[in-house]
């Protein structure tokens, strides 16, 4: 039986060498650029997040979230981390429950995943874009314009419309719709949030600990806690790509309060600048060896009090103001940056025309889907791959059975 998977992705790939646990199967994996797991490579910072211990239905998101289940229980992250094993990737898991190679390198997992590929019943085809695909009387045949393939079942493993730069594109949700498959709208999910603070240029490469609350109209939405860069063009991080989300989501008037020490209360802050105020210390040094110092020094600025000034000539209302600054600072959010620059689309393919215990379509018997093509997204912290691997396994387990 010969199986056919259009994309070379993360789930591409774990369908391709999942599927081949069967000697039976012939895999051609198709691939447009020209190597396998481009995106893959760029993927936590150059350091692939890949998994998270924590994976479970509350991290993902889509009409219907639950469609995950049957794959991640199938596929979870224990089996998933000792699959990798098998192939020969050691991992390691970090306190906050994300997983990395331990070579720290994203290249690490897409070379172990190549090399996994070299097997005599795989057949790789990279610089092959599909263009055209069709169901014939006892399978399918794909084509890139030039030369058509066979193949008994095929899996569509093209990958959302995020980051293109790096791969993403219409294609798999064009190529689904040639047999019915409809899509839901899609966004930008996991993004940088544009702002026209004009601090923002003296801040760009700066990090910090902060905690996020984001407001539409001055209404709460939603809050989160961890890191967070500074752009020249804005905020990026993972706090920020946490509820980009909800910004992406609607419309209105978007900003955000940053709390960036947030273990201490406004009074303990208060306590600790007040010894500092003893001091005849220059004011742009009230935050030094508390912040960043470039972050110190542009919120001690935004309360408008004399940066030449003396530490001990600050007035009381002045050091509130400076605690103020620090624990609740206001961003307006201009928008959220574009597909371009998501890690992950939200919305896809519609799940509820997927078999989930399968992946396989409802519509076109033998033809099956998996990865971010589909309207499945995960939080920021490795739920996006691990939704990858999962489904791409079921995938590929479920497409290599006998016919
Ligand atoms: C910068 C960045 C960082 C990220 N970091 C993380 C992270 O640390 N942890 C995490 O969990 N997630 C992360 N993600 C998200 C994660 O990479 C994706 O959700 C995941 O790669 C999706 O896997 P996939 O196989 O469905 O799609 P992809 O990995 O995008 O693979 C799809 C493949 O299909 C190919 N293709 C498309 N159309 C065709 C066609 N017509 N013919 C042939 N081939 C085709 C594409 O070239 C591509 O190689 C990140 C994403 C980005 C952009």
């Amino acid at each position: 039986m010969v199986i056919g998977i259009i994309g070379g992705g993360a789930a591409g790939m774990a369908a391709a060498l999942t599927a081949s646990e069967n000697e039976n199967v012939q895999v051609v994996l198709m691939e447009r650029q020209s190597r396998v797991g481009r995106k893959l490579s760029a993927t936590g910072n150059g350091r692939c997040n890949l998994s998270n211990m924590h994976a479970a239905l509350r991290h993902y998101h889509g009409q219907q979230p639950d469609f995950v289940l049957p794959a991640l229980n199938r596929f979870g992250v224990a089996q998933t981390l000792s699959w990798f094993e098998e192939l020969g990737l050691y991992t390691v898991c970090e306190t906050s429950g994300k997983v990395y190679p331990y070579s720290d390198q994203a290249n690490s997992v897409v070379d172990v995943l190549r090399l996994n590929l070299n097997r005599p019943n795989i057949e790789l085809r990279t610089g092959f874009e599909v263009q055209r695909v069709r169901k014939t009387d006892d399978g399918f045949t794909v084509s890139d314009g030039n030369e058509n393939i066979s193949c008994d079942r095929l899996i569509i493993a093209c990958g959302g419309l995020a980051g293109s730069k790096l791969g993403g594109s219409m294609s798999g949700y064009k190529l689904l719709g040639k047999f019915g498959h409809r899509s839901t709208k899609l966004r930008p999910a996991l993004v940088q949030l544009k702002s026209d603070w004009k601090a923002l240029a003296g801040l760009k490469g700066v990090r910090a600990n902060c905690h996020i609350q984001v407001f539409c109209d001055s209404v709460l939405h939603s809050e989160s806690t961890g890191e967070l860069q500074f752009t020249e063009y804005g905020l990026s991080g993972p706090v920020i790509f946490e509820v980009s989300r909800d910004v992406c989501a609607r419309s209105g008037s978007w900003s955000c309060k940053l709390d960036f020490i947030p273990e201490l209360s406004d009074g303990q802050l208060f306590g600790m600048l007040d010894r500092k105020r003893k001091t005849s210390l220059p004011v742009q040094e009230l935050l030094t060896g508390i912040l960043h110092n470039r972050l110190g020094r542009v919120l001690t600025q935004a309360v408008g009090v004399s940066m030449s000034s003396t530490c001990d000539s600050l007035s009381d209302t002045e050091l509130r103001q400076i605690v103020q600054a620090v624990k609740a600072f206001e961003v307006q959010i201009a928008e959220p940056m574009g597909m371009d620059h998501a890690q992950v689309t939200a919305g896809g393919v519609l799940t509820e025309q997927f078999d989930p215990d399968t992946m396989e379509s409802l519509l076109v018997p033998g033809l099956y889907a998996c990865g971010e093509v589909l309207d499945i997204d995960g939080d920021c912290g490795g739920y996006n791959l691990q939704w990858a691997w999962s489904s791409g396994r079921l995938a590929g387990i479920s497409a290599g059975k006998e016919m």
